[in-house]
């Protein structure tokens, strides 16, 4: 025979055990939902161990700025500029930029000769680094 009461452990009710020592909760669905707000509880703070953290979690996060950077890129037509340059010779006319990123080019591929003189045209002697060769281009 019981004589004390035992509290419940989920729900806090008092309760008179029907086995005495290993007992815990009033009835069987406070007993199943207990175990099963513990399992809640274990999963939540599972991504707060140490190896977890430091792995798998940073790495993905550094993967998810790296992302939104590149995804803040095209918000600001960043890489739309990009994706003209790849694309400006086939079906986009050549932007100011265009042109002076072209310019930049060609000053670094022909070398203007000065020991050689000018063409009768006005055309100036350059040496193609790229062709190895002396040609004559027209230079306003
Ligand atoms: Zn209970």
């Amino acid at each position: 025979m019981v004589n004390h009461l035992y509290k419940c452990n989920y729900c806090g009710e008092e309760y008179k055990p029907k086995k005495r020592g290993t007992q815990k909760f009033c009835k069987t669905s406070c007993r199943v939902n207990s175990h099963q707000r513990k399992k809640k509880i274990e999963k939540i703070s599972m991504p707060k161990l140490p190896h977890t953290e430091n792995t798998t979690a940073n790495s993905y996060n550094e993967k998810v700025n790296a992302a939104g950077i590149i995804n803040s890129a095209l918000g600001t037509g960043l890489a739309n500029g990009v994706q003209a340059v790849f694309t400006k010779s086939e079906n986009k006319p050549a932007t100011k930029k265009d042109i002076q990123d072209l310019m930049i080019q060609v000053k670094e591929r022909y070398m203007p000769i000065t020991n050689m003189p000018q063409q009768a045209d006005g055309k100036r002697p350059f040496y193609d680094t790229l062709l190895k060769a002396v040609l004559y281009l027209p230079v306003r």
